[in-house]
């Protein structure tokens, strides 16, 4: 059955002219879907009786159902376990900021990347999202909420320029006049460094902001963390940042992850900020969330504020990513993976 919720406007009107409707039905249907958030057929009340049978005949209304749902004791984060049609499983995350709610999406069940301190990465990739489900992810949650979602990051688990088709379908239905209407400006796409969709995303010229886990200062040290490195070198991503800022004027956050005794020295800082200061990007530090298969341990707090200060001593934008979550799983994939490891 086709997959109604992640078609746009233009093709829904398609499609309402081979089902011998009339071409307005579309714009009907598809506020039910991306603006109301409907859940079946069944609640489009000003749609006929026929119409709504020949919709569930036709079409399928994908909805991702919670099936565990954590709230941090420590700064209210909520992190959502959802099931997916086929059975998957994949989390988002719900973060209450005095500016607004912000949804932390997956992109992809697992991940390929192999990024040595993830744990979305572990059990390799199962497939992409579709539209579809990357946006139920964000409407579930407003609709659980009763809370408007402000800004949408897709940082959770996946590689979201390995799925960039259904990625950027996801982002013109996210900030269509006729959905919820976010502004591409309060979206957030994550990359791990795949040049070549990089630059395409660029030529897209979006507003959307790109940003990019850089996490080493040199070719060597990242390679060891992150096999994408082995493909893409140092010197080509931070290329393809850099044409990201010309064609889109928006300038690029770099997450740096903090690895003790691996990439949080006074000299990393230093190469890091000549590196960055051309781009005039914002750079997010993150203390690195340890994961049991893997024997990565965190920066100390002297060394994180201590590189925060060097970078800033070179003119460079910083914040220290609040850490979030400790309580409840709050590092990308863990929940899930501890949820799949029991289901089998
Ligand atoms: N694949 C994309 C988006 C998902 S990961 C990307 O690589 O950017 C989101 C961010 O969390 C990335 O910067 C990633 O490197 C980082 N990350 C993953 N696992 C982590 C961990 N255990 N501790 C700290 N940061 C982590």
């Amino acid at each position: 059955m086709t997959d109604i919720k992640s078609m746009t406007l233009e093709e829904l009107e398609q499609e309402m002219e081979k089902l011998g409707e009339k071409k307005f039905r579309a714009r009907q249907i598809y506020s039910w879907m991306h603006e109301k958030l409907a859940d079946g057929f069944e609640d489009m009340t000003d749609l006929s009786k026929g119409l709504r049978e020949k919709l569930s005949e036709h079409y399928e209304l994908v909805r991702l159902e919670a099936v565990k749902i954590q709230t941090s004791r420590i700064d209210g984060t909520t992190k959502i376990l959802f099931r997916l049609p086929d059975g998957n499983a994949i989390e988002s995350v719900l973060m209450r900021y005095h500016h607004g709610n912000s949804v932390c999406i997956s992109s992809q069940v697992g991940c390929r990347m192999g990024c040595r301190f993830c744990a979305s990465t572990l059990d390799g990739l199962e497939r992409g999202l579709t539209p579809s489900e990357m946006l139920d992810q964000i409407y579930q949650i407003q609709k659980w909420s009763g809370e408007r979602v402000h800004n949408v990051v897709v940082m959770g688990t996946g590689e979201p320029l390995d799925n960039y088709d259904a990625l950027l379908r996801f982002i013109r239905l996210l900030t269509s006049e006729g959905g919820l209407h976010i502004s591409q400006r309060n979206v957030t796409v994550s990359t791990c460094g795949i040049v070549p969709r990089m630059r395409e995303l660029a030529d897209e010229k979006l507003q959307i902001t790109l940003a990019l886990s850089l996490h080493a200062s040199s070719q060597e040290k990242r390679r060891a963390l992150m096999p994408v490195a082995n493909r893409y070198g140092l010197s080509e991503v931070l290329d393809a940042c850099r044409y990201y800022f010309e064609q889109t004027g928006r300038r690029l956050t770099f997450e740096y992850s903090l690895v003790g005794g691996v990439n949080d020295t006074a000299e990393d800082a230093r190469e890091l900020a000549r590196l960055i200061k051309p781009l005039r990007g914002h750079v997010n530090l993150i203390p690195v969330n340890p994961i049991k298969e893997r024997d990565y341990v965190q920066s100390g707090h002297a060394a994180v504020l201590e590189f925060k200060n060097k970078l800033e001593k070179s003119g460079i934008n910083v914040t220290i990513r609040r850490e979030i979550g400790r309580d409840i799983d709050g590092a990308c994939g863990q929940l899930r993976k501890s949820y799949m490891d029991t289901e089998k």
